[in-house]
């Protein structure tokens, strides 16, 4: 194994030049592997992306702002249930964390992201990564319509990704709107046992105007790496959340951000992530790198199969495990 995004392959540490040619090299073998790996894939969401299975896009971004990206790493594609990271880090802000904790927990649930099953002894959802906690984190963002709470959001997005032009794509919203029947009986039956008030229509349009913003496997890598940065965008310098709520955000992602698959990918990975059904996971390794990957063809929890399978070998690799003892303190090139 080498340690960090620097060392060569035999552990030393050469020149950065070739130090960077080396770490590039490594990273570009691997994309090729997993791109040649035939994978069990169990569906595709949109279902139309089965017809591209082989897009796979793949970026890192080093806090220092130096960035590599390999295959498919410009094409667009919903945030879909990885938005849940950004709006749960709105409401943390807006409501400060002890009100934030209070109506939604940061326990795992080990049941899949749309289960209707709450955390009954504290009268809450489990946890801000799955709907029913990504609905309340949803209804605590503030603004006086719905459409100031979305442009609040997407305000924040545009933030961490370093892009003002990142949007809710219209086509997307209406179809997830058309088909969110379960996410509106979550949410009425939240409200009818007391954990969720408002407007449920409202609070719902919230949430998947959320999961209908597109973006490239380049930018979720800043967005990353922004949550890596303590909340500073590294490319751009500009604050994207508080720093003191960062620690809360990484926590939760690192515990429940890869569905009812964080443990396996705590243990394999070590690192925070959170994935969404349209293929993308980003993760975050305080104060190193922010990485995305983006490949459609998803395993049972709903992960990427490639984007989880490269993922735990570039950990392997570089030694980007949270408990992955004495890590030299690496640049990314
Ligand atoms: N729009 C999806 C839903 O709430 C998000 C799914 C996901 O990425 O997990 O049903």
């Amino acid at each position: 194994m080498t340690r960090g995004w620097t060392s060569d392959v035999d552990g030393h540490t050469p020149p950065p030049a070739r130090r960077a040619h080396a770490v590039r090299a490594r990273i570009d073998e691997l994309h090729r592997r997993h791109a040649a790996a035939p994978v069990d894939v169990v569906s595709y969401y949109p279902p139309e992306a089965a017809g591209r299975p082989e897009v796979f896009g793949l970026a890192g971004v080093h806090v220092s702002g130096v960035r590599v990206s390999v295959g498919d790493s410009a094409e667009r594609f919903p945030l879909q249930s990885i938005s849940k990271v950004f709006t749960y880090a709105l409401a943390l802000e807006d409501n400060g964390r002890d009100a934030t904790l209070a109506r939604v927990g940061v326990e795992p649930s080990g049941d899949p992201y749309n289960s209707i099953t709450f955390d009954d002894a504290h009268h809450r959802p489990f946890n801000p990564m799955i709907n029913s906690g990504a609905l309340v984190a949803a209804a605590l963002v503030h603004g006086r319509t719905r459409a100031e709470r979305v442009e609040r959001l997407v305000a924040r997005l545009r933030a961490f990704a370093g892009d003002p032009g990142i949007d809710v794509d219209r086509t997307i919203l209406a179809e997830q709107l058309r088909s969110t029947d379960r996410n509106l009986g979550l949410a009425y039956v939240m409200r009818s046992l007391g954990m969720l008030d408002g407007d449920i229509e409202d609070t719902v349009a919230v949430y998947l105007s959320a999961c209908s913003v597109t973006t490239t496997t380049d930018e979720l890598a800043v967005m990353g790496a922004t949550l890596a940065n303590g909340g500073v965008n590294p490319v751009t310098g500009e604050r994207a959340m508080p720093a003191a709520l960062v620690r809360d955000v990484l926590s939760v992602m690192l515990t429940c951000g890869m569905y009812d698959a964080a443990g396996q990918w705590f243990h394999d990975v070590g690192i925070p992530a959170k994935s969404g059904v349209s293929g993308g996971i980003v993760a975050a390794l305080p104060g190193r790198i922010g990485i995305a990957v983006y490949s459609p063809g998803l395993d049972g929890h709903g992960n990427s199969v490639r984007g989880v399978n490269l993922c735990r070998d570039l950990s392997e690799h570089f030694g980007l495990h949270v408990f992955t003892a004495a890590r030299p303190d690496a640049a990314f090139t």
